[in-house]
């Protein structure tokens, strides 16, 4: 499964990154911020998206993808901290599937990803 790690911190991406490869999930793309994110939507199956980044931030990029009939059905599922946790429901209002708040662990994201995407 193709995912794709959407997050302004590189030190963000670098923790999703390894958190999936220990849950085996080893193929991976990265982008900056929502705008990028577009461009790199090719086969992604899954996307994990931060919500604060410049350019073009996680709702608005979770708003454009659901509004593409290619990507209506793609699951996303937002990071978030826990002050920003009540702003997951005008998330999920939007379109995101499921939601980790930072910091998580491996088995956290594990359950997440079956949630959304079934067993894989
Ligand atoms: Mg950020």
């Amino acid at each position: 499964m193709k995912i794709l790690i959407v997050d302004d911190s590189s030190t963000m991406r670098r923790i999703i990154k390894n958190t999936l490869s220990k849950i085996g999930f080893t193929d991976t793309e990265e982008a900056e911020d929502g705008s990028q994110a577009l461009k790199k939507m090719e086969g992604i199956q899954l996307v994990i998206t931060d919500w604060n980044m410049p350019n073009m931030d996680g709702l608005t990029l979770v708003k454009a993808l659901r509004s593409n009939p290619s990507f209506q059905a793609t699951p996303i599922i937002m990071v978030t901290t826990e002050a920003a946790k009540d702003d997951i429901v005008e998330a999920i209002k939007n379109g995101v599937n499921s939601y980790v708040v930072k910091p998580f662990t491996a088995e956290i994201l594990k359950q997440k990803i079956e949630q959304v995407v079934g067993t894989c």
